[in-house]
């Protein structure tokens, strides 16, 4: 029997990425290795786990490594593990198709990309993994056994749209992948990827402390098999061994991401639970930060093992793009997922975690701005999702939250900065959600407050509207929005010189508020004249406790059931419009027409903030009446 050679396509967004590597816009080509090193390494990680827990798994253990083989006269080199390996179908979905989440966002991206320089930086942010072998390669032959199986399986592609494959009988347990390198490198000793010199300089600087021996044949006649690499876990050491550039090489592994990371966060713990923590703040956000399929990005380690990849139990959701390593003394090397979660000890380490990275934002704060504006930048959306689910941290999540202000169109504001610009006597924070930030600087609602010279935060994100009502306050001040309740920003003496006048318009306007509260009682459940206006006629404000619209709509939108929420019409009794309407009600009571000026006033002050009117083309009808009549 002859055995079948299948050709297969690559999935589309596969192709394209090849596409890129094939024209290998990427500058540093020598990544490639780090790449097929970081895969064999955690191929040989799985199967040490996977026959930890499955003793009759048949895989051969006794000696895990990576061999690196070089052929200068064949011009090809390979990368051979002896780990868990992949069967026929996992060749087909790990290598012929990209699982990543958020790859067709990526590749959108990089058709929008103008130069080469960003197409670079977004290669980078992604990261491409296996295929970074055709930046050096023009053909890449796979061979793999998984281990526990006896059939082996061989991949083979040029990139170019298509791969073979074909099973193989006498394949070694593991994958060995063998690039053949292109020949316009040849030349370049820079790029002799052949050259034992070469590889051991890549080695060193991207893989040193992959904790599988990196092997390789030595030079000369009768040079023995070397190990290239040093092994040691870069948490394990104390930290003045360890320089920058190696934390950043061992972020790149266990991230996967292309680029250094913005902070590193060593934590130890001595004593009867010992553990080491290394984690990283990448300098981005991933492109699944918030998909659904997201994951989290911290491995856990039992005694120097690799236990798990996304180890939910020991970061908070909002938390979710800290990278790293946590590696625990005491545990087990057979935890589960579902141990962990209620383990004390790991409660304990969660604990220590999320303060130790919140203290660090802190520091990076005070310490280095640009660093924190680029990490608030990029995660900041996500960390305030903490302020409704972590209870116990909101304090300090809020001091390390920045919000865009009126104070400074560019650049956003901490708490602690707003609270030390308040105004004498101001007691709130003032703030309003929207969903722009031109529709919350035009909406009536500023006016006063803009006139006054009061800061208002500008709260644009979704997000926003959920944990700002819960939260109540901070450093002792409560958040009030400027769209609800009763506004008050004068000054006691103030009131006391305005009060007289106060109640005098309080009584010229109470008939036509009685009136339009009844006119337009379908759509309010109040009018009432207002003190934040100062150009605007009228406004519409919520109840101190209703839902505000943006959240109504949504809570809507995912389908939630809720009574109709009406909201109060506010006038401005300075206005030559509320004031005209005011004669003309008082002299003419029954002029039908006045009711419709009242619903156009309605239907203006829901305009001005970005509200839908619920019959459009009956309030163009009303207005256009009116402009006719003025003609
Ligand atoms: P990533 O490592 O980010 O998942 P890669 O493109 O590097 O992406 O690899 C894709 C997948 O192919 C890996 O997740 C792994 O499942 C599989 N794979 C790659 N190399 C090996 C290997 N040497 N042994 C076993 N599986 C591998
Ligand atoms: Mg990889």
């Amino acid at each position: 029997m002859t055995t079948p050679i299948e050709t297969l396509e690559f999935q589309s967004e596969a192709r394209q990425l090849l596409q890129l590597m094939i024209h290998s816009i990427y500058s540093n080509k020598d990544t490639f290795l780090r790449e097929l090193v970081s895969n064999a390494s955690d191929a040989l990680d799985k199967l040490r786990l996977e026959s930890y827990r499955d003793k009759d798994l048949g895989a051969d253990t006794s000696d895990l490594h990576i061999t690196l083989e070089a052929d200068a006269a064949g011009r090809t080199l390979t990368v051979r593990d002896n780990g868990i390996g992949m069967t026929r179908d996992e060749v087909v979905a790990l290598i012929g198709t990209i699982a990543k989440s958020g790859t067709a966002d990526f590749l959108t991206k990089l058709k929008e990309a103008k130069d080469a320089a960003a197409s670079q930086d977004l290669i980078g942010q992604f990261g491409v993994g296996f295929y970074a072998s055709f930046m050096v390669a023009d053909k890449v032959t796979l061979v793999t056994r998984k281990a526990g199986t006896g059939e082996g399986v061989r991949w083979e592609s040029s990139g170019e749209g298509t791969y073979t494959i074909e099973p193989v009988e006498d394949a070694p347990q593991g994958t060995a992948v063998t690039l053949h390198l292109k020949p316009e490198d040849a030349e370049d000793h820079l790029y002799d990827y052949t050259s034992p010199a070469k590889i051991r300089e890549i080695v060193k600087k991207y893989s040193d402390f992959i904790t599988w021996p990196i092997r390789m044949q030595g030079e000369g006649e009768d040079a023995e098999v070397e190990t290239v690499n040093s092994m040691k876990a870069l948490w394990a050491r104390s930290s003045s061994e360890v320089t920058e550039d190696e934390y950043h090489e061992f972020y790149k592994h266990v991230s996967h991401d292309w680029q250094d990371p913005l902070e590193t966060i060593r934590l130890q713990a001595e004593g009867t639970f010992e553990y080491q923590a290394l984690l990283f703040l990448p300098s981005h956000a991933p492109m699944d930060l918030f998909l659904r399929e997201r994951k989290r990005g911290v491995q856990l380690y039992v005694k120097r093992v690799f236990i798990m990849d996304d180890c939910e139990s020991l970061v908070p959701e909002y938390l979710r793009f800290v990278k790293g390593v946590v590696d625990a003394q005491d545990l087990s090397l057979n935890v589960s997922r579902e141990i962990l979660q209620q383990d004390r000890q790991i409660q304990l380490i969660r604990r220590r975690l999320v303060k130790k990275v919140l203290s660090t934002v802190k520091t990076m704060m005070t310490a280095d701005a640009e660093k924190y504006a680029t990490f608030w930048r990029e995660f900041g959306r996500a960390v305030k999702e903490g302020l409704l689910d972590d209870f116990e941290n909101r304090e300090a999540i809020l001091e390390i939250s920045s919000f865009a202000s009126t104070h400074d169109a560019e650049k956003p504001t901490s708490l602690r900065d707003y609270v030390s610009r308040m105004k004498e006597g101001q007691e709130h924070i003032y703030f309003m959600t929207g969903e722009s930030r031109s529709a919350i600087e035009n909406s009536p609602h500023m006016e006063a407050f803009r006139a006054k010279s009061y800061e208002v935060l500008v709260l644009t994100d979704p997000i926003d509207e959920m944990w700002v009502d819960g939260v109540g306050g901070f450093d002792g001040k409560q958040f009030q929005s400027i769209a609800k309740g009763q506004v008050d920003l004068e000054s006691d003496e103030d009131k006391k010189a305005t009060e007289v006048a106060r109640e005098q318009q309080k009584k010229d306007f109470e008939s036509l508020l009685t009136w339009m509260g009844t006119a337009l009682g379908e759509d309010v459940k109040e009018v009432r004249l207002s003190s934040r206006l100062t150009t605007s006629p009228a406004c519409i404000v919520g109840d101190t406790h209703d839902l505000t619209p943006t959240l109504e709509k949504m809570y809507r939108a995912m389908g939630q059931e809720l009574p109709p929420i009406k909201r109060i019409l506010e006038l401005n009794p300075e206005h030559g419009l509320v004031t005209g309407l005011r004669e003309a009600h008082a002299s003419r009571p029954e002029d039908e027409g006045l009711a419709e000026t009242a619903e156009l006033l309605y239907g203006m002050a829901l305009l001005a903030e970005g509200g839908e009117l619920a019959d459009p083309s009956r309030f163009i009808k009303l207005l256009a009446g009116r402009l006719e009549k003025t003609l």
